[in-house]
């Protein structure tokens, strides 16, 4: 192990009581500052010097690659009509493996046996289920309006959680949380306020991080395994004050990420404009395949969606999940009493075998 910084960070008031006796692992696994000469020669981690391409640990903190996040993060929010996020620094930012892993992290961080965790139905069910792993008592405040997109903000605020996930965009409704409703709740509640933007990029709409500098209980969760396309290599984004950050980090193992997942997510970041194009694709086809399916006999009803799926009802939800099975088709049935499924918007050549399977039905 090598000596590294072990001086304690500011911790956030509303971690963990334990994190305050605890170091954050990425402090005693960092290498020394550089003396005369860069190390070349690694005898310090237990490595096979033998081994491939990958035989070293990763970087234990990618600073480059979370500060390119953050240039993309504030030239995201500017061009949403969210403003310029300038404090916004790498400090804000620690990448995880997936955003379900961030989750996990969240909850643990900030949450002990006996906090009450706040979700919001129809809802992730990680939430939930680590919730009650860690022993959390979880009171649940159904989504309300038509499109599931409206919150019960006066009980949540009489309920006073210690942690409320919500997600925006909603899986599988679509439908972006009204800014004013989670405003009011924010300004409201005294615990986490986590959200999770899995589903972001291909809406339109600002991140919530915007609003990371007026509340320091405020959590952004993304994913680069939904717009980004890097869903096999699981990496995902905390997104918090530096104290909250220091909290996830003293729980976390040191190493979350591994090399090919840095290494390609730097590429990805350094030139987003061929991902970014393929967002506006993704938007055109959904309008295009929303529209197609509104027209099928099978078809009951296309919700609106802001991102690349649609949640749809359909008149036998089993019958049509067989028949576009026997044609390769995965969709992803929900409620069989509602006839719901949700359908991830794809290539349009892979769109058009989906409506011309059901268009038989
Ligand atoms: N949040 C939501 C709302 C999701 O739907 C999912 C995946 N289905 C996740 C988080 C986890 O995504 P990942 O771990 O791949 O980043």
């Amino acid at each position: 192990m090598s000596g590294g910084d072990a001086s304690p960070r500011v911790l956030h008031p509303l971690a963990r009581r334990s994190l305050t006796r605890l170091i954050n692992p990425v402090r005693l696994v960092e290498k020394p500052p550089l003396e005369d000469a860069p190390p070349r020669i690694f005898l310090d981690a237990n490595e096979n010097a033998y081994g491939g391409p990958f035989c070293r640990y990763p970087e234990v903190d990618p600073a480059a690659v979370r500060t390119l996040y953050t240039s993309y993060l504030d030239r995201e929010t500017e061009q949403r009509g969210g403003g310029r996020t300038p404090w916004l620094t790498s400090d804000y930012v620690w990448l995880t493996a997936g955003s379900a892993e961030g989750i996990d992290l969240v909850i643990r961080a900030f949450g002990e046996a006996g906090d009450t965790l706040c979700t919001t139905s129809p809802a992730f069910p990680m939430y939930e289920h680590w919730a009650r792993a860690y022993d959390l008592s979880v009171i649940d405040f159904p989504l309300q309006g038509e499109r599931r997109n409206q919150l019960l903000v006066e009980r949540i605020v009489a309920a006073q959680p210690k942690i409320t996930f919500l997600t925006s965009p909603h899986n599988p409704y679509g439908a972006p949380l009204d800014p004013g409703e989670v405003l009011g709740l924010l300004e409201r509640l005294r615990g986490i306020v986590a959200i999770d933007e899995a589903y972001l990029e291909v809406s339109t709409d600002p991140s919530f991080a915007r609003l990371i500098a007026r509340f320091p209980n405020l959590i952004v969760l993304r994913s680069f395994s939904k717009a980004w396309g890097l869903a096999g290599l699981r990496l995902g984004a905390i997104i918090a004050v530096p104290s909250a950050i220091e909290a996830v980090c003293r729980l976390a193992s040191a190493y979350l990420v591994s090399t090919p997942a840095l290494e390609t997510l730097h590429l990805v970041l350094g030139d987003t404009a061929p991902i970014e194009a393929s967002w506006q694709r993704l938007r055109e086809e959904r309008e295009r395949v929303a529209q197609r399916l509104a027209q099928l006999r099978a078809v009951k009803r296309v919700h609106p969606s802001c991102t690349h799926f649609l949640l749809i009802e359909l008149h036998d939800v089993a019958a049509c999940v067989r028949a576009l099975a026997h044609a390769g088709i995965l969709i992803k049935p929900l409620d069989p009493r509602a006839g719901t499924a949700r359908i991830t918007i794809s290539r349009v050549e892979e769109n058009d075998q989906l409506l011309e399977v059901l268009g038989r039905l």
